[in-house]
């Protein structure tokens, strides 16, 4: 929810950045001279040495597609980049992999159809930056699973009003008239908030666009970031209040 990598990740990082202050060390060093004969040993022949940084260290960078650092330091030409580019090309290929991970993970769950709309990449989740430091905690627990919640899409008869709905978040929100008093009351607040064009924008979108902008989605009407943040810190209590109307 705040945006950072999984942990293994930063763990990662923090060992590749160990080999660069090692292969950094003055030449003559006896310790650094040790370690390269050791990682050429390996090299060489994995079962000359089974245990340890070595073996940790190569199959990380295999794992982040990141082996050319140890084949230009061994190169005839020897080279070492400073520790700043060594530092951000290795943070480029983990945001890389840890993207392709998240991408793999939303895709294969359907829990995650809504989180996929509403979250597309791997950022500071927009409930926290909401109701972080606010009143709003205990709603951005209930906004946070509304968001990995599985969507159906099958025909049920609503227990409220009778109708037929398909999504049963989005007719809670948007369609059900057992919820529409509080509508009127969050739209009315909305309007103090959002410019005529962007309420109108947001009017005219249908139900489900309706709800998963309610919910933090980054679709039209796009506002700018001060005015999201108070237009949800007024849609999220809302969405609660309609929750707790309507029994689910
Ligand atoms: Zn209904």
């Amino acid at each position: 929810m705040v945006g950072l990598n999984r942990l293994p990740s930063h763990i990662d990082l923090r060992k590749i950045m160990v080999l660069h202050k090692i292969l950094s060390l003055p030449a003559e060093l006896v310790s650094r001279n040790i370690f390269i004969r050791k990682l050429v040993l390996y090299i060489n022949d994995m079962t000359h040495v089974t245990s340890g940084f070595i073996p940790d260290i190569c199959h990380i960078l295999l794992k982040y597609n990141l082996h050319s650092i140890i084949n230009n330091f061994l190169a005839p030409e020897c080279y070492v980049p400073s520790k700043y580019v060594w530092k951000s090309v290795v943070k480029r290929s983990i945001i890389s992999r840890e993207t392709q991970l998240w991408d793999y993970r939303t895709s294969v769950d359907t829990d995650f159809v809504f989180f996929r709309i509403l979250h597309p990449c791997i950022t500071t989740c927009i409930i926290y930056k909401v109701c972080n430091r606010t009143s709003l905690r205990n709603t951005m627990f209930v906004i946070s699973r509304l968001w990995s919640r599985p969507v159906t899409h099958e025909n049920r008869t609503c227990i409220n009003c009778g109708k037929i709905y398909q999504e049963e978040l989005v007719h809670v929100i948007c369609e059900c008239p057992s919820t529409s008093e509080l509508r009127s009351q969050c739209l009315d607040t909305i309007s103090d908030i959002l410019l005529p064009e962007h309420k109108q924008s947001l009017l005219l979108q249908d139900s489900v666009s309706q709800t998963l902008k309610l919910l933090g989605a980054p679709i039209k009407p796009i506002l700018d970031c001060e005015t999201e943040v108070t237009f949800l810190r007024t849609a999220f209590p809302f969405i609660v209040q309609c929750l707790r109307q309507y029994v689910m």
